[in-house]
Order: C-alpha cells, then sequence, then structure tokens
C-alpha cells in the first residue's frame, strides 16, 4: 500500500513532501523517509514509525532542497525498521528510490546483483530494483529513464515508483503498474503522488499515469509518457481536480472516522443527486442507461469486492433479487480470483472498491473481461484504475474518506446498488408501481433520516460504550438486510478496537456461537421492525434465557425488544430495504466510541492501511 509524494520546482520540498506524507498517511503508516536535494547534497532521513516521528528524526539533517520525495510505508518485504524504510540508494548512492507495491521476483534478482558484487542493507524488494536501475544504467551506459525503462521490462509485480539520479538532479522519474500514482502540474514546479491529496493547494491540474506508463518529470520541460514496454509515446491527458482542501482535513471533529460518519445525511445526497427524482418517478444514472438492455438480459450477477465493499455487496444481493429477480452471488475478490469461477458472457460483474485501487478486484475484474463479462465499476475516487478499467459504472461521490475504517463510502454504496436495483425493477416491471414510487420517496428522505438517526444514537452509543469497552469478545446478529450489517458492525469494532467481534445471521447462532453466550458477552442485535422482527425477538429470547448481555438496535418506539434487552439503540422507521442506511450508523458510532474509549488510533488501526493495492 504506502504513500509517496516528490516534488521538483522552485519552493523549498521538505514541508511539502512532509505535509503530502500526512495525507497520504491512511495507505500506510508503519515507517516514513524522505529524500532531498539541494543542488549538491543527496541527504535522506527515514525512520520506523509514524511520518511525525520522521519530522522529528529529519530535523538531523539540513532540511534544504527544491527536490525531494517522501515514502510512508506499509511494509511487505522486511519488518518495519529503520533500515527497510524508503527512500533506498543504491549502491553507488547515486540513486534514490521510494516504491509503493511488490517487486515479486526480486528474489532472483537480488541474487543476480549479489553475484554481480551488489551489496544491500536492507530486506525490501525495493533496494533490489533501485540497484538493477543502477546496474542497467552502468552496463549499457543508458541515461536514468531509459534505465529505469528497461528494468521494469524485467521486474514482475506492481509499483508505483519515483527514481531520482543525483547526477541529473533537474528530473524524476516515475512509472506505475497496479499502483496510483498521479502528477499535479504547476508552471515550474511538478508534484508527484498516490493521490492528488499533496498538492491540491498548489494546482488543480493533474495527470494520472494509466498502467504501464513512465513519465520524466523535468524542469522547465513538457512532461513525457512513455509506454514501458514499447516506448510508445502517450499524449499526456490533463484533468481538472475535483477535490477541496476543506474536504481532507478534520473540520473540527476529533477524528477523520467521527467526520466521515457525520457527513453521511449530505453523501448519500451527493450520491444520488440528479439521478434520483422521486417526484417524477425517474431515477437515471448514465452507467446503466448505456447499457440497459445489458442488464436486462444478464442471466446473473456477479459482485466482486473486499472488505466493506464486499458487505455492501452483500447488502445489495439482497436488494438486487428481491426488486429484479436476477440471481445475485457475491465473491471475495481474491478467492473468485484464483479458483478458476465460472464467468459467462451473459454474466455482469459488479466490482466496488472505495478507493478503485483494490489489487484483487482489480484482478478479478481483468479476469471477468478475458470470460468476456461485461463489468461495472461502484467506487468513489474519481480517475481511479477500477473507474478505467471497467467497461461502464458509477461513482459513490462520498468525497475523500480518510479514516481507514471505512464508513460513508459503505452508505454510499449501499446507495448507488439500491438505485441499480430500482432502476433495473422499473425496466423489468418487477416491482409494482406503487412499490417503485415508495421506494424512491423513501430513498430521497433517507439523509434526514440519517441525520435524525446520528442524533438519536450518538450519546446512548457512548453510554452503551463506556459499559462494554473492555470486553474481550463481541458478537453482531441480523436477518434479512441486517445480515451484511452485522457483519459490517463486528468488523468495525474489529479493526479500530482490537476488540474480537463476529457477524452472524441470527438464527445461524443455535449452530455454534450459542456456546460462547455467558453473562459476560456483549451481543449487539438488529431488531428493526420491518423484516424479520418476531424471529429476531425469538433469537434475543434465547441469548436472554442464556444470560447474554443484550444490545439491541430497534425502531423509535419499540417496547417489546425493549422489554428484554439489557440497552436498546433507537432509530427512525423506514423500509425494510433501506433499513442498513440506518442501522448501520449507531454501529459505526459505537465502534468509534469504544476505542476512543480504549486509546486506539481510530484513524490509523494497527496493521492496516486503506487503499490495499498488494495482493
Ligand atoms: N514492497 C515495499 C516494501 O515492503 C513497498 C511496500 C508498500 O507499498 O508499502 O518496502
Amino acid at each position: 500500500m504506502c504513500g509517496i509524494v516528490g516534488y521538483i520546482g522552485f519552493r523549498e520540498a521538505y514541508p511539502i513532501v512532509i505535509k503530502g506524507l500526512k495525507r497520504l498517511e491512511y495507505r500506510g503508516y508503519d515507517s516514513a523517509g524522505v529524500m532531498l536535494f539541494d543542488g549538491n547534497d543527496l541527504k535522506v532521513s527515514k525512520t520506523k514509525g509514524k511520518v511525525s516521528d520522521l519530522e522529528e528524526k529529519s530535523k538531523e539533517i539540513s532540511q534544504s532542497g527544491t527536490i525531494g520525495m517522501g515514502h510512508t510505508r506499509w511494509a511487505t518485504h522486511g519488518v518495519p525498521n529503520d533500515i527497510n524504510s524508503h527512500p533506498h540508494l543504491s549502491n553507488s548512492e547515486n540513486l534514490a528510490i521510494i516504491h509503493n507495491g511488490i517487486i515479486e521476483n526480486y528474489e532472483p534478482l537480488k541474487k543476480e546483483l549479489i553475484k554481480r558484487g551488489y551489496v544491500f542493507k536492507s530486506d525490501t524488494d525495493t533496494e533490489v530494483l533501485v540497484n538493477l536501475i543502477e546496474e542497467v544504467k552502468k552496463k549499457e551506459n543508458l541515461k536514468l529513464g531509459k534505465a529505469v525503462q528497461v528494468a521494469l521490462n524485467q521486474v514482475i509485480g506492481a509499483y508505483a515508483i519515483c527514481v531520482f539520479d543525483k547526477q541529473k538532479p533537474d528530473e524524476i522519474v516515475v512509472a506505475r503498474l497496479g499502483s496510483p500514482l498521479a502528477i499535479g502540474v504547476g508552471k515550474d514546479e511538478f508534484f508527484i503522488a498516490s493521490d492528488a491529496s499533496p498538492f491540491i493547494e498548489y494546482t488543480s491540474n493533474a495527470i494520472y499515469l494509466e498502467d504501464e506508463e513512465m513519465a520524466i518529470v523535468r524542469l522547465h520541460k513538457p512532461l513525457k509518457i512513455r509506454k514501458i514496454k514499447d516506448d510508445t509515446i502517450v499524449d499526456p491527458y490533463i484533468q481538472e481536480l475535483q477535490m477541496n482542501l476543506e474536504q481532507i482535513e478534520k473540520g473540527g471533529y476529533d477524528h477523520f472516522m467521527l467526520k466521515e460518519i457525520y457527513e453521511q445525511p449530505n453523501v448519500i445526497k451527493d450520491t444520488y443527486r440528479g439521478r434520483l427524482l422521486a417526484n417524477e418517478g425517474i431515477i437515471k444514472m448514465a452507467g446503466i442507461e448505456d447499457n440497459l438492455e445489458k442488464f436486462l438480459n444478464a442471466d446473473r450477477i456477479l459482485i466482486v469486492a473486499c472488505g466493506t465493499s464486499w458487505h455492501a455487496g452483500l447488502v445489495a444481493e439482497y436488494i438486487i433479487e428481491e426488486f429484479t429477480r436476477i440471481p445475485v452471488e457475491v465473491e471475495y475478490a481474491s478467492e473468485f480470483r484464483y479458483r478458476n469461477p465460472i464467468i459467462n458472457k451473459n454474466d455482469i460483474v459488479i466490482a466496488i472498491s472505495q478507493s478503485g485501487e483494490t489489487a484483487d478486484t482489480l484482478a478479478a475484474i481483468k479476469l471477468a473481461k478475458e470470460n468476456g463479462a461485461f463489468v461495472f465499476g461502484v467506487c468513489n475516487v474519481v480517475g481511479s484504475s477500477i473507474s478505467r478499467e471497467t467497461h461502464a459504472g458509477a461513482y459513490t461521490h462520498a468525497g475523500p474518506e480518510i479514516g481507514v475504517a471505512s464508513t460513508k463510502a459503505f452508505t454510499t454504496q449501499i446507495t448507488v446498488l439500491t438505485m441499480i436495483a430500482l432502476r433495473l425493477a422499473k425496466a423489468k416491471g418487477t416491482l409494482s408501481n406503487s412499490d417503485f414510487h415508495r421506494h424512491l420517496q423513501e430513498l430521497e428522505i433517507i439523509p434526514e433520516k440519517v441525520q435524525e438517526a446520528l442524533e438519536m444514537t450518538n450519546e446512548v452509543a457512548k453510554t452503551i460504550a463506556a459499559k462494554f469497552k473492555d470486553s474481550q469478545n463481541c458478537l453482531y446478529l441480523g436477518r434479512g438486510y441486517n445480515f451484511p450489517v452485522a457483519l459490517e458492525g463486528a468488523l468495525k469494532l474489529k479493526e479500530i478496537s482490537y476488540i474480537h467481534a463476529e457477524g452472524y445471521p441470527a438464527a445461524e447462532m443455535k449452530h455454534g456461537p450459542i456456546a460462547l453466550i455467558d453473562e459476560q458477552m456483549p451481543v449487539v442485535v438488529i431488531a428493526p421492525k420491518q423484516g424479520h422482527y418476531d424471529k429476531v425477538v425469538s433469537n434475543i429470547q434465547e441469548i436472554k434465557s442464556r444470560s447474554g448481555k443484550i444490545i439491541a438496535i430497534v425502531t423509535k418506539g419499540d417496547t417489546q425488544v425493549r422489554d428484554l434487552a439489557d440497552y436498546v439503540i433507537e432509530i427512525p422507521d423506514t423500509s425494510d430495504a433501506l433499513s442498513p442506511l440506518l442501522t448501520t450508523i449507531p454501529l459505526q458510532l459505537l465502534s468509534y466510541h469504544i476505542a476512543v474509549m480504549r486509546d486506539c488510533n481510530v484513524d490509523q488501526p494497527r496493521n492496516l492501511a486503506k487503499s490495499v493495492t498488494v495482493e
């Protein structure tokens, strides 16, 4: 995963690189490093820990220089320590590299380089790459750009790299395959980064490199992009950035996660804005309209995703099947890509990913395309790899999600997938006119209900969090549309508070998990009035008979569950199909408050990173 930042221009590079790394820290935060060039010396400072640790450490070096590169790491090869941190230097110490990705064939390359006399300080695959570039450059007497190109043609794996040569200090060579890389184009300056957030205050012009492309970013010269494989020149396509500074700052909240939880009413509205016209009875999404026939003739929809997006896919399975009667299967992208799945020409594959860079999901997309399926992407980051690799798609418009634990991405994914289901149901005639209109009206007012849910649940979630913050385990139960919400609730608690949690379909409990229940075990039961209420009430009785501590999410005014549960959290009433958009709110808040009370790093939980660009 990891974040990379580079700068070449007329300003001091150090503050730009450090600020940029802080914005990219969501991508990895086990170590960080910086390289600066001041016209004479190449200086490197790197350390295990966060960018704030790097700021301390880099006081040891002079921080001047108008060329700089920085890295925040999520280790794949070699433990997080000072030596394995990036940048890595080549043996001559002329070349410096920062790298996001994995060089899969680093071992044979390393052996070969050792035979030729190279010495390695770190355990990383990255140090192999920088020495390979050096070896190619020396042996074939090439300029840096050409040497990078030749070396990359020997490499198997994924990368976004920046390479600097102190003997040619007016350029940085960049390349990508599988990991994202954006170039900000200013006047007499260039910025390089894993996403555009490090440079939005300097320029709104960005070029996103495509896979298998490289560029020589040279001062006072137009940018040259070429294909790594065959050297073809590519015309740079400059995009106008849509992000603004406010979106990537905390705006008075203690954590990005809390800010993003509270943004949900607005971003759900942004997601359906211009697409949902409830009064006219219209849902239109360009990606669906342009391919409506394909959807209507589909034998099956396959959803591929990972993590929270996979949970959104499960919610979509219930909604799409119920509304459209098209069979849906939901797959973990990481399993799908390696199990020789049956994919037919009449299948539609929907790939869901917040970042649009998830490596396993991208591989699943490629596989589906090779097998002739039509692939539709649902992602948040505009211009991301998934949006480019898919035949069509719909953005979620959630705005930048910086907290590593996904919140608003989940609810906006559900919003998009619900709109798709409704649009297809209308075209297929599988929903009655009155039901169709009822769902549209309900979806239109859901942002107000999400707002109400936030107001109704935050304080009570905090009180309950105080009671259960020291628990070792927690169970989450739900049925129907709220079974995937139970999975998502458990994931949220695990990832940010490190409490072991499991989500189950409520009825499954008696096939095993019920054995875990005793007076120590908190059980969160999602029991809104709509759906399988009576069945869930019976499940609650079963937990109560075994002295489990019941925290129930119920519809406002509920009395039956209130009598049984130890704690209740009320949410507004809505339809069964839309209930995940509300039931998920108290679960997000509960996890958030527990994590804060346990002193956990809410926005950057241990071992995790946001944009999972490694498989
Ligand atoms: N493979 C490199 C390393 O372990 C880069 C990992 C990353 O993308 O964060 O250092």
